[in-house]
């Protein structure tokens, strides 16, 4: 056991669990989305849970007056960054006493991290992606997600359990307040012993092992930021993002210009990130990220279907391309029709011009 003294006993099992993700000492959004989600499956009496990691508490107030019933929060100071080895056999723990019908994950890159790992463990199935839940008249879940590059909308049933499904971050929305209630009834888990949930919402704080380093697969984590892509480009308003055209790290740095000039995040087609020239955090697509951005202004990039499934929401999208023939200006509001390298200084000086009056 890595938790301690989680071998507590109550009748109250078998509801959704939401695996949250702590950022920063902030609990992700996503999960207020999974929340609103939760509430609309949710049957009869089952209860709606949020688990998550961190070296301290996490305020999750916002989440009890949406209606969560449970959190379960796992603290040790060095608890710092997710060790994904580490964080799914923690979860598994909570899953093992809590035993859920239904885990629901955010598709962020912690939670396609820890599903599948966690799926695994369980022995069940994982539907990825999804862009809806439902509940079918015999109070199975119903896993819908795109398929072949959404052209059509596969309804999965996982025959397992528990039913494990990552959503895809807004998707749904938060779920809105119904209880002014801020505190919750916190209980230090003690173990063996029967917990009663008379008085919901409850808080169960655990701590862990004092051997569980010794436990884990993984002895150090080392962060390193890539010097490009810091930002959440789920978030962000303007991006600037480059597509096969860019042939190394310095053609870089025209897009990187004009995304500091204009206060724009840099995303990148999947051909950069299976060159090593991007990040996977910044790809957009199908199998990337999903950006709704005000402006997206695409470098480069031919605008294959996977590629225009993460941002032909944007609500205003220029391309530049070589190619009159590209399958990015179907999509674009505006066309720049030849060399990015030539083309991207013109821009930035022509906007450099006009901010300097
Ligand atoms: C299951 C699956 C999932 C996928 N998921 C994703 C995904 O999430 N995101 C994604 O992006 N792709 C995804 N792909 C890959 C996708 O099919 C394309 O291969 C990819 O998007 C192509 O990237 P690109 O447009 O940068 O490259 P290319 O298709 O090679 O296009 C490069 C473009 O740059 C233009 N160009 C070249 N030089 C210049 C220049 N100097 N100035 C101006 N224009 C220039 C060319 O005319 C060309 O149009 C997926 C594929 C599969 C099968």
């Amino acid at each position: 056991m890595l938790i301690k003294n989680i071998n507590h006993i109550t009748d109250k099992i078998g509801g959704i669990l939401i695996v949250g993700e702590v950022e920063n000492g902030q609990l992700h959004p996503i999960a207020e989305e999974l929340l609103h989600k939760a509430r609309e499956l949710r049957l009869d009496d089952e209860l709606i849970e949020l688990c998550i990691i961190n070296n301290k508490k996490v305020d999750v107030t916002r989440l009890y007056q949406r209606g969560m019933d449970i959190c379960h929060q796992i603290i040790s100071e060095e608890l710092t960054a997710p060790m994904d080895t580490l964080w799914s056999d923690i979860f598994l723990e909570i899953i093992k006493v809590r035993q859920p019908k239904i885990v629901l994950f955010g598709a962020t890159n912690f939670g396609r991290s820890i599903a599948p790992r966690l799926a695994a463990y369980c022995k069940t199935g994982l539907t990825a992606d999804c862009t809806q839940l439902e509940r079918g008249d015999d109070g199975d879940l119903i896993q819908i997600r795109p398929a072949f590059s959404d052209n059509l909308l596969a309804h999965i049933k996982t025959t397992t359990s528990p039913k494990m499904a990552t959503v895809r971050y807004r998707e749904f929305p938060q779920a809105e307040i119904i209880s002014q209630k801020t505190v919750a009834n916190v209980i230090e888990v003690t173990g063996n012993e029967k917990l009663c949930f008379l008085s919901l919402p409850v808080e169960l704080v655990y701590t862990m092992e004092e051997d569980w380093k010794s436990k884990g697969a993984i002895k150090e984590f080392v962060i390193e930021e890539s010097p490009l892509g810091k930002e959440d480009i789920c978030e962000a308003q303007i991006i600037v993002a480059g597509g096969a055209a860019i042939k190394n790290q310095d053609d870089w740095k025209w897009l990187a210009e004009l995304a500091s000039e204009i206060g724009a995040t840099l995303g990148a087609s999947r051909a950069l990130v299976d060159q090593g020239l991007a990040s996977s955090q910044m790809q957009v697509g199908y199998s990337g990220n999903r950006v709704k951005a005000k402006l997206y202004i695409a470098c480069g990039i031919s605008g294959a279907p996977q590629h225009l499934a993460g941002m032909k929401d944007s609500s205003y999208i220029i391309a530049i391309n070589k190619d009159p023939s590209a399958p990015i200006f179907q999509a674009a509001d505006l066309g720049f029709v030849g060399d990015m390298y030539s083309l991207l200084p013109e821009l930035i000086k022509a906007i450099k011009e006009k901010r300097n009056g």
